[in-house]
């Protein structure tokens, strides 16, 4: 049996950034509004991606806010 688990995998990247209103409720840090983009990657291949917008911070990464 194969199991195709190990082939896929998602990538999240930030494509860009800028400071936005708020703290970050884990760490106290800056949030920042940003352009998400996630992808799906099959044997490394992208076959899938959407890009959403966040707010994150900019300190811990975390996501605060998200609007898919
Ligand atoms: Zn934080």
């Amino acid at each position: 049996m194969v199991c195709f688990c190990f082939l896929v995998d998602q990538t999240r990247k930030v494509r860009r950034s800028k400071p936005a209103a708020g703290i970050c409720s884990r760490c106290g840090g800056g949030a920042s509004v940003a352009d998400m983009k996630t992808a799906t990657r099959f044997c490394h291949v992208p076959f899938y991606w959407k890009t959403w917008r966040a707010i994150i911070c900019t300190f811990c990464g975390a996501i605060l806010r998200s609007y898919h």
